[in-house]
């Protein structure tokens, strides 16, 4: 199939790459022209496990294009896919702008029947509107095109995104123009050969099913950060309580592990979004406002805790921090629970070394450059120099690497021998018997 994918971001550039893998002839569109140049010339420029060498491979084998150039590239696709960002707007509703100029350029190029996927997550009723758009503008050149907009809400996970879309637990498809569906279980066959994980629904219940789905786990993060509240308060292990509970069947071990709150793109923009569409339909969202409350205090945690062991006074301490992407796998820093951490420190007249595996060029975009300038804020390349000096660690990613340090090397650098562990990564027996003061998260 010709395909067009239009957003060439964390999704739109797995998406692109995985179809072109299965045959396909994918052009991926953005109007970022830096991004396109990087990617022309074989450069990824995100951190994504195993993207790298399939996007060389296919650009190679001539089956994956980049471009800037939206209008030249719309006519004669088979399929386009929007995959362009919903960023949350300041009242915490979606901005849907960039996905309806994109539907404006689709309607101004379209030239036959053409089947348009939207893979960007959006509020109920948004792939009506896209084809009201589309419409307008085929009716504005005076011609009659068919086309169908189709909800396709992506699932895959940062750091282990191609795995997530060559493997999917599901595809959703919301349509009911047959033709349509048709035409996107012929793209998603190699993908569902051995089990058919196609879901076929309406294009409102696609739409509110990625929201669901975001909230439903967001919804489990907040709950075992409240349970280890209380753990904290009663002086009790939240780890023991976890596995307590996760080998219940019926609930599960994933999704329940405490830690410094969730971050990333989609999960605290998505369960507001929700919140917003609950409130419009005239539902009450109870529910979903705890979890964004939970989790915007759950942010702060790793920050008490240090107030807490140094008696609301940190002035000229060194915090050394391991780990500034919202989860390992990535160096996506959007919302980011050590950005909530640095800046606090910072702001209490303290100092940050910072050492992330893949991350440290995004992390340092986040911060006032002032900080960086006069040494508040310190990167460093080695997790074990970054800790020089310092007052204490505070373990805010469980990047593979941070599992099992090296405990004697670690003392012989710091000054205090402090471990604050955000996702409770190590052992506190081992830890506290080679002479740290250990504090978790609810343990
Ligand atoms: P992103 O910010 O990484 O990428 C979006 C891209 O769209 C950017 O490169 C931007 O320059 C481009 N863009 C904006 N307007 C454009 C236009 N008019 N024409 C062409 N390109 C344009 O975003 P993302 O993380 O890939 O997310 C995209 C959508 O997918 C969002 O709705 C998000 O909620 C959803 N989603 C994201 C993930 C994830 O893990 N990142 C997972 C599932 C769903």
């Amino acid at each position: 199939m010709n395909i067009l994918v239009i957003g060439t971001g964390y999704v739109g550039l797995v998406t692109g790459t995985c179809f072109a893998e299965m045959g396909n002839i994918v052009t991926c569109i953005d109007i970022d022209n830096k991004k396109i140049d990087s990617l022309n010339n074989g450069k990824v420029p995100i951190f994504e496990p195993g993207l790298d060498d399939m996007v060389k491979s296919n650009l190679n084998d001539k089956r994956l294009y980049f471009s800037s150039d939206i209008c030249g590239n719309i006519s004669k696709k088979d399929i386009i896919i929007i995959a362009v960002g919903t960023p949350e707007n300041k009242d915490g509703s979606p901005n849907l702008n960039y996905v309806f100029d994109v539907a404006k350029e689709i309607g101004k190029n379209i030239n036959s029947y053409t089947v348009i996927i939207n893979k960007s997550t959006v509020p109920v009723g948004t792939a009506h509107q896209v084809g009201s758009i589309i419409s307008d503008q085929i009716v504005k050149r005076g011609k009659e095109i068919d086309f169908s907009v189709v909800s396709n809400p992506e699932f895959l996970k940062e750091g282990d995104a191609i795995n997530d879309f060559m493997r999917p637990d599901r595809i959703i498809i919301g349509s009911e123009n047959q033709n349509a569906i048709q035409k996107i279980r012929y793209l998603y066959g190699p993908f569902t050969m051995n089990h058919d994980r196609l879901l076929i629904m309406g294009v409102k219940e696609a739409e509110l099913s990625k929201y669901a789905s975001n909230a439903m786990l967001a919804a489990k993060i907040s709950f075992i950060n409240e349970i280890a509240s209380i753990c904290d308060n009663l002086s009790i292990d939240i780890e023991s309580v976890r596995k307590g509970i996760g080998s219940d069947s019926r609930i599960g071990y994933s999704f329940i592990y405490p830690g410094v709150g969730y971050g990333g793109s989609c999960f605290s923009k998505d369960v507001k979004a929700l919140i917003n569409t609950s409130k419009e339909s005239g539902s009450e969202p109870l529910l979903l406002d705890a979890i964004e409350k939970r989790n915007r205090k759950q942010k702060q945690i790793m920050f008490k805790y240090v107030m807490d062991e140094f008696g609301n006074d940190i002035k000229n301490k060194i915090f050394t921090v391991w780990g500034l992407s919202f989860k390992p796998g990535t160096d996506d820093m959007r919302e980011a629970p050590s950005i909530d951490f640095i800046n606090s420190v910072i702001n209490s007249g303290a100092k940050i070394q910072a050492f992330d595996p893949v991350a440290n060029n995004e992390a340092i975009k986040c911060f006032p450059s002032d900080w960086i300038k006069d040494g508040r804020l310190i990167f460093f390349n080695d997790n074990y120099e970054a800790l020089i000096k310092s007052n204490a660690l505070v373990l805010m990613t469980e990047w593979k690497l941070f599992r099992n340090p090296i405990i004697e090397k670690i003392k012989t650098y710091m000054n205090d021998y402090i471990i604050f562990d955000g996702r409770n990564q190590f052992d506190p027996d081992y830890i506290v018997k080679n002479g740290f003061t250990y504090k978790g998260v609810g343990r």
